[in-house]
């Protein structure tokens, strides 16, 4: 019998397995544990509303504080796992409390990555937490000159945010484009020409190779020799998972927790869900991704897995962003490699053996909508409307 079940990380795919695990019947002791301090929050926001100050701490708040108890759900805040024992079925935290499980949920999320040589200033910035945010913000109110090293979606969400509040700002990718893993070369180029409209200044094709100042940031170096000067420099490079608690679990660990369809690992009762999880889709094999409804969707099926369903987790792909009044969404999941074909002005195809795989879009929510299903099944690419 399921006596308790363990969550490790109260945010997004945690929160959600919880509840999923109470809407399925779930009766016995649930405990949610957070590494944090404060009651669970939304991500998306830290780049965008809530950066720029137009949204209230209660509103980033993903429930009302009494929503848990509410539920039955014991949420421990400031409780860091800091070890799991699968084969006993114990988890430890840094405090040294020992939680024997009957049933455990992985969801520790990802953390962002620092550039391997790059010094870390005062004034030098990633973005994961409320916390940061909150630092950011400060930091932004003193009207500096902001560099942004990266411009993936939060490099280029971040670099929007300031924009808005007035700042100037630098954004430095390395890669030909802007977002290009997500959007293609193409519309790539026009996020790219939204951002200079709005007064970014976008360099692509520039690699940093180190920082300058005294204690507090001053500027950039680029390789070509040159340097942008900043007063603050935000790093957004990718996440790594949060998986190093579990180095001695008897987990396997690639990249993630590596899990079957159903989000299950090869221990019975452990399950993972969120960024931190690289399970097997029935149809595009093993992958991790970083993404919103994926860490909310995933959470609600390992809880669903925990609770003895045998369905597999096969979700499209869908990931949002929004930057000053343009909205930009994904479908699917592209690979290096896909074809890119124009479907429509501000609408990408991504090809693969003949098939549509992904598709991306600015502004064009409603024409990408009409792909997810030829998406889903992989069906033939539609020909180009306009
Ligand atoms: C600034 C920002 C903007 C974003 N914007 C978008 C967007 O516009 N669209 C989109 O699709 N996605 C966006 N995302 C991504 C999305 O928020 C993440 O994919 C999502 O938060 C992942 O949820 P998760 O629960 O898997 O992990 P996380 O949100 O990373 O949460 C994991 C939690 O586990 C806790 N934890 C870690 N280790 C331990 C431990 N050992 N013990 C206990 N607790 C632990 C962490 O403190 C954290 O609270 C954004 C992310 C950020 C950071």
């Amino acid at each position: 019998m399921t006596e308790r079940i363990v969550v490790v990380g109260a945010s997004l795919a945690g929160v959600h397995a919880a509840e999923e695990l109470r809407a399925g019947g779930f009766l016995g002791q649930l405990v949610l544990l957070s590494a944090e301090n404060e009651i669970p929050y939304d991500r998306p926001p830290l780049s965008k509303a809530f950066l720029a100050g137009g949204l209230g701490e209660t509103e980033l708040a993903l429930r009302p504080a009494d929503a848990y108890a509410a539920l039955g759900i014991e949420l421990w805040l400031g409780a860091q796992a800091a070890g799991l024992d699968a084969a006993s079925r114990r988890v430890r935290t840094a405090d040294g409390e020992v939680l024997p499980f009957d049933g455990l949920v992985i969801a520790t999320g990802s953390r962002p990555r620092w550039p391997a040589g790059l010094p870390r200033l005062d004034g030098m910035y990633t973005l994961r937490t409320a916390a940061d945010a909150r630092a950011l913000a400060a930091d932004f109110a003193r009207s500096p000159s902001v560099a942004v090293l990266g411009g993936g979606f939060i490099g280029a969400e971040v670099a929007a945010t300031a924009r808005k509040l007035g700042l100037d700002v630098t954004l430095l990718e390395a890669a030909p484009s802007l977002m290009e893993r997500g959007l293609g070369r193409e519309l790539g180029d026009v996020a790219v020409g939204i951002h200079r409209d709005n007064g970014v200044d976008v360099r692509c094709g520039a690699s940093v190779v180190g920082a300058t100042g005294s204690g507090r940031v001053d500027g950039l170096l680029l390789a070509d020799g040159s340097r942008v000067a900043a007063d603050v420099v935000v790093v957004g490079v990718g996440n790594e998972p949060v998986t190093d608690w579990l180095a001695d679990s008897g987990l396997e660990l690639a990249d993630g927790v590596v899990c079957d369809e159903f989000c299950a690992t090869a221990v019975p009762g452990i399950v993972a869900a969120g960024d931190v999880a690289r399970w097997r889709h029935p149809r595009h094999g093993l992958m991790r991704t970083e993404h919103h409804a994926n860490a909310v969707e995933q959470g609600m099926a390992a809880a669903r897995t925990l609770l003895g369903a045998r369905e597999p987790f096969a979700p499209v792909g869908y990931v949002w962003s929004d930057q000053y009044e343009h909205k930009i969404h994904t479908l699917g999941f592209r690979r290096p490699g896909d074809e890119a074909r124009m479907l429509a002005p501000g609408l990408t195809g991504f090809v693969r053996d003949g098939r549509l795989v992904a598709a991306a879009g600015i502004d064009a929510r409603r024409e990408l909508m009409r792909l997810r299903g030829t998406i889903d099944q992989g069906g033939p690419c539609p020909a180009r409307t306009g």
